[in-house]
């Protein structure tokens, strides 16, 4: 084990209430488990102070819709957003993106235009590119990685043309851990005039974020992946961009007024949060939002930085063990092992009391790249200390004596 992972343990399984003794959850990239800090604001806000938002006369109702309004004042808090007003609360990430690509790009793209994304994307970062291409006739070009397996800005730099309208690239990649330049990304995307849509998933819950600091124009993350509920996520619009976008969904709550003659619609963020809300989805939002910052980010991006050194190193000391991504990758290692298909390593370190994802990690595009139908993905969180590395290596050398 490294120095800084046996000195400053920052292990809080205490905190994680289905985490049993000796299990190894290695899938956080996934999704996270849950603090208790957590499961109880969701349970406080259903079993005590419950009722809808934003239309209730009754006092419950008002304090129910303050609380859910507090929320997207600490996740624009969380990423340095302006005003509360630049936070959509959406189902995800998947959701946010298909906003963006429907919604933005209705009155933003037209014909002959182009859209830049990498070779490192999730599914969810590319195919509503590509429906929202095929709807308005545009163009979609891919940036290549670099031998390390970050996102190659300077052949992004060589790419861009004033023809390029949106740039949608993953903070963080989730099969890789390729932490991507935000700023240089941002920069190279305006220098053409086109805008930038970053992918921030795997990003908000391992590196602090700023998007005012970033620069860029859209940024979205599930709640899920942030040690939060399902079902709930973000988008963060620039103000400007968000009024100037038609609605993705009609309904309550997202209007002005109705009339069968003309139906006007509520600014930002109402207008894009149509019908009842996940409003208990919020609250566990910004408990988990409170959670990750009473450890701080600085702290648990220290934490996961370590232990994949000590992975990869102890990984990589086993002879058929092929590694992937970046040394410095934040919080995920992907691996093969020679001879053995993902899945058997999964199933077989399972036994060993060890979770870790097995596929293509919703990324088939990066798969052809690595030259491989599937990688064994470990991916770390603040529950994570050195007796879950000790746990999969001990594993990964059992599969490697399986198969001989
Ligand atoms: N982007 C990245 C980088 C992801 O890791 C994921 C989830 N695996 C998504 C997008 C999609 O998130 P969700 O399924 O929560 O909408």
């Amino acid at each position: 084990m490294s120095d800084e992972t046996r000195e400053a343990p920052l292990d809080r399984v205490a905190d994680f209430p289905a985490i049993p003794d000796g299990w190894a959850y290695l899938d956080t990239a996934a999704t996270a488990q849950k603090p208790q800090v957590v499961i109880d604001a969701i349970a406080r806000a259903y079993g005590e102070t419950y009722a809808t938002v934003h239309r209730g006369v009754y006092q419950r109702s008002a304090d129910m819709t303050r609380a859910y309004e507090a929320a997207r004042n600490s996740v624009a808090r969380f990423i340095g957003a302006g005003t509360p007003d630049e936070i959509v609360f959406v189902r995800g990430a998947t959701e946010a993106i298909n906003l963006v690509a429907h919604s933005w790009a209705a009155t933003q793209l037209k014909p002959g235009d182009r859209i830049l994304l990498s070779m490192l994307e999730h599914h969810s970062n590319i195919v509503p590119w590509q429906m929202a291409a095929e709807r308005v006739g545009a163009a979609i070009d891919v940036v290549p990685l670099t031998a390390d397996h970050r996102i190659d800005l300077d052949a992004m730099a060589r790419m861009l043309t004033p023809q390029h309208k949106m740039v949608a690239l993953a903070h963080v990649s989730n099969v890789l851990g390729s932490v991507l330049d935000a700023r240089r990304a941002t920069e190279l995307a305006h220098d053409v005039g086109a805008k930038i849509l970053l992918d921030g998933c795997q990003a908000v819950p391992r590196i602090a974020v700023d998007v005012a600091a970033i620069g860029c124009d859209f940024y979205v993350f599930s709640g899920h992946k942030l040690y939060g509920p399902t079902g709930i996520g973000v988008l963060w619009g620039r103000a400007e961009l968000l009024a100037q976008m038609p609605p993705y969904q009609g309904g309550g709550s997202m209007i002005d007024r109705v009339s069968f003659a003309k139906t006007t619609y509520a600014p930002p963020p109402g207008r894009f949060e149509a019908g009842t809300p996940h409003i208990v989805g919020a609250l566990g939002i910004a408990a988990a939002i409170d959670y990750v910052e009473g450890i701080g980010l600085a702290a648990i991006h220290a934490h996961e930085t370590a232990l994949v050194r000590d992975a990869r190193a102890a990984l990589g000391a086993i002879n058929s063990v092929r590694l992937f991504g970046p040394e410095d990758s934040a919080g995920i290692v992907s691996f093969a092992i020679e001879g053995v298909h993902p899945h058997d390593v999964g199933t077989i370190l399972d036994e060993e009391r060890v979770a870790i994802r097995a596929g293509h990690h919703c990324a088939q595009p990066l798969m052809e790249v690595l030259g491989v139908d599937a990688t064994a993905r470990a991916s770390f969180a603040v529950y994570n200390g050195p007796r879950d590395i000790e746990a999969l290596v001990r594993g990964v050398e059992r599969v490697t004596r399986i198969f001989g």
